[in-house]
């Protein structure tokens, strides 16, 4: 790989002591396979058993090496056997917890022992606790050091602990005596920070081993700058990742979609409305790409409202116009079927022939459907997943459009364009958000893709006030449902749940709709939610657009793409168990008419902090990318994305929070290094990403 041959560092791991072939088959698993991968297996996190810290110090969360006498240690029968042991140092006390003891542990800890801990603080019944930590007597008189260094955790696998793992990170380093056999692949022109000055050797080692003066915190909050010199090369190495993906899609080809642009117009033209620039810039974008022979890789994000669907439909009667078809991929029935019936509305006017598929069609309609695209009848395909199936067949792919995006996996992204590949031509493709992604974050998720942003919302929308309530207040609120339906106005009324179960969820709308109707028995009420069959939804939809309901009780199914103007106050109930971006999203489903509208955000008391911030975030402000931001300061990347969904890389240094800096000038480090080393780029790759990703398939 990167070392060559005779390079003890590219030698199997085998040819260290203690790995024979079972520990390098657990290796394996984890991507190690030379004695190199073992230097690039970085520490998850370090614990400080350096410091005994005073037992009046401590908070819950912490993990902490403390030490105490014992004043009195006895077993409790509740629920759960457990043995308790109370302690102290002088400066407080703690409650250590054990479910599984033995009689020797029972005669070991009794009063007046010392002993030492290290474990994780938590909130007892009574006091602060340590549930089973990992223990130690400390015998009269006696002084124990404590640990020199930091201790590093590193990510591992069934069968093998962190012990073993720490030697075998020594016997690795060990090899790295000489600093030569482990090149810097970073030519001086690609250094665009100033972290990428470090050298490599020293970082790596620094970071497996920290100096015994470090400073704990930096390096505990992964912004030390050995931390931070493996976090630019790993940023890099993933934005080269994604550079050669996008520089293999450019390789192929796709039809050039150009008509004379008639259909368009008279799409245009029977609008009630006309594009707003941003509407009009961004297609401007597709239809620039889209007339290339060089498949279209473009991610259109805009906040809820803004419009996205119209500029899909442009794109989409541009391919037609071509000659071609397209699909259009929405993450539910319900939004499939809105976009269904708007599509149909835009485009059969224009002669062009929309159908439709979903999961749960009947055989004999989907049979029909399917039979219509492999012969092009059906030109336009709207539909759900369901679109991935190998039963569907496309006559002429040209276009692909998946809308809302963050709710696909990346892989799936992929499929469906594929899907449409005739050799070595590929459609098109369009993806569209409604979670404003933060820049930066953008850079390095869709490095692969152009982005384009609708940062403007159409004319005539009022902004949306927003309250947060305490559920105590729920008669009150409920009251207010009541004025606003005695106004004309409709009312969201959505209800949540933190368990993954729909079936909970659905109950819970169930019982919040049988409650509103008893206390508002002159109102229309009707609920939706996901377990419904789609026709039955379909049917509530439509009654609720229509006007002959005015209170709508929902889950959280009506999130994506709904859209009744006249609705204009939202209740959502348990709202803290929601992330910030769904928030948005359900709250993008009022003010999308001229009256002013309100959002309810109804929460159980005691608000976390967080449970706090995130509700104040709202209330302050509704511009989708500034919450974008705080959701990513608060919740991390990871859940912002969905880090399953997105196949966004894990990272072992690198945090898309603390180093934004860092992906900054990742593009230009890129440029550089493919300018003056591009034999480099490879190697950077391998030694980052190595077996573990394939890239060629994300
Ligand atoms: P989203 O970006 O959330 O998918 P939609 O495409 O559903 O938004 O558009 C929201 C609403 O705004 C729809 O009723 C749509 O017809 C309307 N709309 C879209 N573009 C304009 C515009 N330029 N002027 C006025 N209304 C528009
Ligand atoms: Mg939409």
């Amino acid at each position: 790989m990167i070392a060559g041959e005779g390079n003890v560092l590219s030698g199997p791991v085998t040819d260290l002591k203690g790995v024979g072939a079972k520990v390098a088959e657990r290796l394996q698993k984890l991507g190690i396979e030379q004695i190199q991968d073992l230097l690039f297996h970085l520490p998850l996190r370090y614990q400080d058993r350096t410091r005994l810290l005073p037992l009046g110090s401590l908070k819950p969360q912490q993990e902490a090496l403390i030490e105490g006498t014992v004043r009195l240690s006895q077993v409790k029968f509740g629920r759960r056997r457990s043995l308790l042991c109370y302690i102290d140092d002088g400066t407080g006390s703690l409650v250590l917890r054990f479910f599984h003891f033995s009689k020797t542990q029972q005669q070991q800890l009794t009063e007046g022992v010392r002993v030492r801990c290290f474990g994780e603080i938590r909130n007892g019944p009574s006091s602060l606790e340590m549930v089973h930590p990992e223990y130690q007597i400390i015998p009269a008189d006696t002084i124990v050091p404590v640990e020199a260094d930091l201790t590093p955790i590193y990510p591992t696998t069934e069968g093998l602990h962190q012990l073993s793992f720490r030697k075998l990170i020594k016997q690795a380093l060990a090899c790295l005596n000489d600093a030569a056999l482990l090149p810097e692949l970073l030519p001086r022109q690609a250094r665009c920070h100033a972290v990428a000055e470090t050298s490599l050797v020293e970082a790596l080692r620094f970071v497996h081993e920290p100096a015994p003066d470090v400073n704990v915190q930096l390096l505990l909050d992964r912004r030390h700058p050995a931390q931070r010199r493996l976090a630019y090369e790993e940023l890099l190495a993933q934005h080269l990742t994604l550079r050669k993906v996008r520089m293999q899609m450019q390789q192929h080809r796709a039809p050039s979609l150009a008509s004379n642009g008639e259909q368009r117009r008279a799409l245009l033209s029977a609008l009630p409305f006309s594009l707003t620039g941003a509407q009009d810039r961004v297609f401007q974008a597709i239809l620039g790409d889209i007339s290339s022979a060089v498949p279209m890789q473009r991610l259109v994000q805009g906040d809820v409202g803004s419009g996205k669907t119209i500029v899909a439909a442009l794109a989409v009667v541009e391919a037609v116009s071509a000659g071609y078809q397209a699909v259009v991929m929405a993450p539910t029935e319900l939004l499939a079927e809105q976009h269904f019936k708007t599509f149909s509305t835009w485009l059969n006017p224009l002669g062009i022939q929309v159908g439709w598929c979903v999961g749960k069609q009947k055989a004999s309609e989907r049979k029909a459907v399917l039979a219509d695209l492999v012969d092009g009848t059906i030109q336009v395909a709207i539909g759900t997943h369901a679109l991935f199936q190998d039963e569907v067949i496309f006559d002429q792919l040209g276009l692909v459009v998946i809308d809302e995006q963050h709710r696909f996996g990346v892989h799936q992204r992929l499929a469906l364009r594929d899907k449409g590949r005739k050799k070595d031509m590929f459609p098109h493709q369009l993806v569209m958000t409604a979670t404003p992604i933060p820049r930066t974050l953008a850079m390095t998720a869709y490095a692969d893709l152009n982005v384009s942003v609708i940062d403007e919302l159409p004319p005539g929308r009022t902004p949306v006030t927003t309250v947060v309530i305490p559920e105590t207040r729920r008669n009150d609120i409920i009251e207010r449902v009541h004025l606003a339906c005695q106004e004309k106005r409709q009312v969201y009324w959505v209800c949540t749940l933190v368990e993954e179960s729909e079936h909970l969820q659905c109950q819970a709308a169930e019982d919040a709709a049988n409650e509103l109707q008893a206390a508002l028995p002159d109102l229309r009420v009707a609920l939706i939610h996901g377990r419904m069959k789609s026709a039955e939804k379909e049917q509530v939809m439509h009654q609720f657009k229509v006007g002959n309901v005015e209170l709508l009780v929902a889950t959280t199914v009506i999130e994506v793409g709904v859209d009744v103007p006249n609705a204009s106050l939202m209740v959502i109930e348990n709202a803290e168990r929601l992330g910030l971006a769904q928030l948005h999203q359900l709250r993008g489903r009022v003010g999308r008419g001229k009256i002013e509208s309100h959002c309810v955000l109804m929460y159980h008391p005691p608000l976390s902090e967080n449970g706090q911030s995130r509700l104040t975030c709202l209330r302050e402000t509704s511009d989708g990318f500034v919450i974008a931001q705080r959701d990513l300061e608060l919740r991390g990347p990871g859940e912002l994305l969905g880090t399953r969904q997105t196949g966004l890389p894990q990272f072992r240094v690198a945090n898309l929070m603390d180093d934004q800096d860092l992906i900054e000038v990742m593009a230009e480090a890129a440029d550089q290094l493919l300018a003056v080393a591009p034999e480099n780029s490879e190697a950077l790759v391998a030694r980052w990403f190595g077996h573990k990703v394939d890239f060629g398939h994300v």
